[in-house]
């Protein structure tokens, strides 16, 4: 099954390449609850380094590593202003409200991805006990794959500290921004207070996330990873899959890219389909209602696995090669032909 199949659902489920299972099989471990694995101290502080900041913390998921700089910003009663499309607000069953007591002020996402300035400035609330304290600003990039703009960036860190505001970064895929733009990660982390980078996206390994910060508020969320069951012992064998992540799988995001470029420039061809603008390793194609459940089964005979909807997304990552976008082309060509 696995090897025929072309998996275009997400970055997420690619297998660990034989260079990263040797580098698991050799790493050295230790009880990372004692802060005694030197793998995952070697990953935190190499992460740390790359973006510029003092401290990381090894997460199990970037789902915890978002929830972990949320609740070290915020506490109860406080308020976080979140993209309505944002992962941290609609994709992680609304940890910040029940597990952290923090309510979310989402606010309708521009369509570059950006939440515009001036309707932060408008949902910052008064000190008065009618309402909650504003306390966070949380971005994430890329969004819908979309890298944020590095001019909103810095406006919205001017805003931020202006307001008395934290800054927190989704930077899920912040390295697919960073390999798009071409700039350095850390430009792009610039200002904000923590910042959580999802390992087990386009970077390949089986699972992990590091959020990055203070030395403060990396102890604060160190207490609230083990409240949440976070706290693992010999993970040195995923960070030292992190390690060589780092090493071999952040340059090599430009291939997926161009991989997504072609795809969206395929889908684009075949009659009936409509493709959104393309910017780094997703591609949204629109299809025909009425089509959708021909063309399913059709995939299916191809092996070719997407979320299929009226918007459908495609996530090009490592286990996908440029035949395999040919083949898929192909495939949909045959179908609308
Ligand atoms: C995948 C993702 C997460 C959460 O990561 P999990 O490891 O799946 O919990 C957070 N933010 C964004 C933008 C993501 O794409």
């Amino acid at each position: 099954m696995m090897n025929h199949v072309i998996d275009l659902r997400s970055d997420t489920v690619t297998q660990p390449s034989p260079g990263m299972r040797e580098a698991i099989a050799a790493a050295v471990v230790g009880d990372d609850v004692y802060g005694e694995d030197p793998t995952v101290n070697a990953l935190q502080e190499r992460l740390a380094d790359l973006l510029g900041f003092e401290a990381g913390l090894f997460a199990p998921s970037g789902t915890q590593s978002n929830l972990l700089g949320v609740m070290t910003h915020c506490g109860r009663g406080d308020e976080y202003i979140v993209g309505q499309d944002a992962h941290t607000y609609r994709f992680e069953g609304g940890g910040a409200a029940v597990l952290g007591s923090i309510q979310p002020q989402p606010i309708t996402n521009q369509a570059d991805g950006t939440i515009a300035l001036a309707d932060i400035e408008r949902a910052i609330k008064p000190d008065d006990p009618h309402f909650a304290r504003s306390r966070l600003i949380a971005l994430e990039n890329t969004i819908g794959g979309k890298p944020l703009p590095i001019d909103y960036l810095r406006d919205a860190v001017a805003l931020a500290r202006r307001r008395g505001l934290a800054l927190h970064l989704d930077g899920a895929r912040l390295f697919n921004a960073a390999v798009r733009l071409n700039v350095r990660a850390r430009e792009l982390a610039a200002g904000f207070d923590t910042v959580s980078i999802c390992l087990s996206k386009g970077l390949g390994i089986p699972a992990g996330s590091v959020l990055c910060g203070s030395r403060a508020h990396i102890a604060a969320a160190r207490r609230w990873r083990k409240m949440l069951g976070g706290g693992m012992r010999q993970a040195g064998v995923l960070a030292a899959a992190g390690l060589y992540a780092l090493e071999h799988n952040i340059d090599r995001l430009a291939i997926d890219h161009k991989n997504a470029q072609k795809l969206a420039d395929g889908l684009a061809r075949v009659p009936g389909v409509k493709v959104e603008p393309q910017h780094t390793n997703i591609v949204f194609a629109h299809f025909p209602q009425e089509r959708l459940t021909a063309l399913r089964s059709h995939l299916d005979a191809c092996g070719i696995r997407v979320a299929l909807g009226q918007r459908t997304r495609f996530v090009t990552h490592l286990d996908v090669d440029a035949r395999m976008i040919d083949t898929t082309v192909d495939a949909f060509a045959r179908f609308f032909h």
